[in-house]
């Protein structure tokens, strides 16, 4: 496997993220029943059809076009804060891009810091608050140390795989500071975050997209 991303691998990714993504949307709202309207998952559904639609529909072979098509899809999707988030994030992926239209596992490191610096300006979450940024910022750090190691791609994705799902699972024991839950106080303790589930699923995507694409 070369140690490096083309087109056709990022658009696997991506696929793969939407096809997490759609076999995970029940779960994902029975998570939001929890502390919430039980909505997260038909959201998420909706953005996960926006990735395949997208996917299917792009020619350009460019993979900054790419995502700030996908990007715009997904935030035009009807989902609350939700869609506005993870499609900041996917257009700061694009941003974060050079004009070579192969990346190395540094690019790939900054394309994704990119994007959750991006979704950052949308939120005024921070880590702990028990939203997708714990799941998030782990991540990307792991990513980023992972790629300044030295390490190869497939490492570094799988890293930054762990570091979500151990974020995901760290917002159990947090407080949610945001949203609706946050009216919920101390009855949000003991329940996995749907936010930051989802988010963990779009690292899980990469990650597998990258090793089967
Ligand atoms: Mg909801």
């Amino acid at each position: 496997m070369p140690n490096s991303i083309n087109y056709e691998t990022l658009a696997a990714m991506l696929q793969a993220v939407a096809d997490k993504i759609k076999s995970n949307h029940e779960l994902l709202s029975k998570l939001d029943s929890a502390t919430g309207d039980g909505d997260h998952g038909t959201t998420m559904l909706r953005v996960a059809e926006a990735i395949g639609a997208t996917l299917e529909q792009e020619e350009s072979k460019d993979l900054k076009t790419l995502l700030d098509k996908l990007a715009w899809a997904v935030m035009s999707t009807d989902g609350g804060s939700t869609s506005p988030l993870f499609g900041s994030f996917f257009m700061g992926m694009s941003a974060g891009l050079g004009d070579d239209n192969i990346l190395d596992c540094a690019a790939i490191a900054k394309m994704l810091e990119s994007g959750a610096q991006n979704l950052q300006k949308n939120t005024r979450a921070k880590l702990g608050d028990k939203t997708l940024i714990d799941a998030l910022i782990p991540a990307v750090e792991a990513i980023g140390s992972s790629a300044k190691a030295g390490k190869n791609i497939e490492e570094t994705l799988q890293e930054g795989m762990q570091a979500a799902a151990k974020g995901a699972e760290s917002t159990k024991d947090m407080q949610a500071a945001f949203g609706r839950a946050r009216n919920l106080g101390e009855r949000t303790l003991g329940h996995v975050d749907p936010g930051a589930t989802s988010m963990s699923l779009v690292f899980a995507g990469l990650m597998e997209g990258y090793k089967n694409g």
